[in-house]
């Protein structure tokens, strides 16, 4: 198959420093978009998978998976999109299309696996797929997205993945006017899950074990902040929401959120992936008909569903712009919860 060389940013090892690289697209077959990566948003996925945090990374890898950009060439039977629109690419590029999930629209519950924007098996090349951290990414239209014109482009690119993922368990979950939500943890997941709550018409509370990122919260529009490490706090909310998205990528003990859980009220880890510790209590969830669930970003359609619900209500992701070079700092500020609330790479900075 034809290929182009793209400028990357990626590691070649766990304990390696991202750096430049060169990395090969596909030419643009019949149902491809190429896009130019204008802006892609730094998402907490992309440190775990660079420093193999779950196992399975493959390197080179180049990670990246919250893209806005530019449609640079379209295949011979694109309908979607054409030279010069606006697109989005976000954390899948590939599934089968014919199980069940994927007729479904779910295709991030693909039966048969989907493929990853970036760490995926590349059904094309071969080997494994890179990210937006790079000038170029060729990928199949139905994987491509429109992005809403009236909305700042580079504060669009978190939609792509913080978005979708907190989007898709509010829709689930029939958040709507009245609801009581509460978001775990105030990062780049979390302040969009209070934004997109609040334009669904929910009550919000954020926890957080961060005492100075109240005032920040309550401007994105959370109604009360509950700091997580205050008894008192915590019990006033006892037995209160309806629904409460967990964002914290780290095992943590889930029980003191589970007693703020309504009756058959359900808490959505969508942060971190294993075993809990401490082990969870059923007792209060048989008591109270409440769920522990999970859930994993959204599909194709709940995405523009998501980009043209923020459109209308005007939402983005509150960013700070970095150039590529400055990733591996950016890495090590995520990891003290040093983000206000959103890297995004401006990627002009790898020409
Ligand atoms: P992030 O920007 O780093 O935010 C995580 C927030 O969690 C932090 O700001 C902090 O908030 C809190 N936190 C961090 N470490 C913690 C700890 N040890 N204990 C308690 N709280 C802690 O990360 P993100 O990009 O939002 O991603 C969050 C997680 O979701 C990551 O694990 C990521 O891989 C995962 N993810 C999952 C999906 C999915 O489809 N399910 C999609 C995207 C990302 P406070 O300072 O407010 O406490
Ligand atoms: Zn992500
Ligand atoms: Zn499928």
């Amino acid at each position: 198959m034809n290929t182009i060389n793209a400028k990357a940013f990626g590691t070649i090892a766990a304990d390696a420093s991202l750096e430049e690289m060169t990395i090969a697209r596909r030419e643009v077959l019949a149902k491809d978009i190429e896009i130019e990566i204008l802006y892609c948003g730094v998402c907490h996925s992309d440190l775990h998978t660079a420093r193999n945090d779950w196992g399975g990374t493959q390197y080179p890898a180049v990670p990246g998976h919250e893209i806005v950009g530019r449609v640079t060439k379209v295949g011979s039977e694109v309908t979607k999109l054409k030279v010069g629109d606006l697109a989005g690419v976000g954390c899948l590029v590939d599934s089968c299309h014919t199980c069940d999930s994927c007729k479904n629209d779910l295709e991030q519950y693909c039966l048969n696996g989907f493929t990853g924007t970036y760490n995926g098996r590349d059904i094309h090349l071969g080997g494994h797929t890179y990210g937006g951290y790079s000038q170029k990414v060729v990928v199949d239209e139905h994987f491509v997205l429109k992005v809403p014109a009236n909305l700042n482009l580079a504060a669009v690119a978190p939609l792509l993945c913080a978005g979708i993922t907190t989007w898709s368990p509010l829709k689930h979950w029939n958040v709507g006017k009245g609801s009581k939500v509460a978001v775990v943890g105030l990062g780049g997941l979390g302040h969009m899950a209070i934004k997109l709550a609040k334009g669904l018409g929910a009550e919000v509370t954020l926890f957080s074990r961060t005492p100075d990122k109240e005032k920040d919260a309550l401007e994105l529009g959370a109604d009360a902040v509950v700091i997580s490490t205050d008894n008192n706090q915590m019990n006033a909310v006892s037995g209160k929401f309806d629904l409460i998205i967990d964002t914290v990528p780290y095992v943590h003990d889930v029980n003191p959120y589970v007693a703020t859980l309504s009756i058959s009220g359900t808490l959505v880890l969508v942060g971190y992936l294993g075993g809990l510790e401490p082990i969870l209590n059923t007792v209060p969830m048989i008591l109270g008909r409440k769920s522990v669930a999970g859930s994993v970003i959204g599909g194709i359609a709940e995405t523009q569903e998501m980009l043209d619900f923020c459109g209308k209500h005007n939402i983005v992701s509150e960013i700070e712009i970095i150039k590529m070079q400055e990733i591996n700092e950016a890495y090590e500020r995520m990891l003290k919860s040093d983000v206000r609330y959103r890297f995004v790479i401006d990627m002009a900075s790898l020409k």
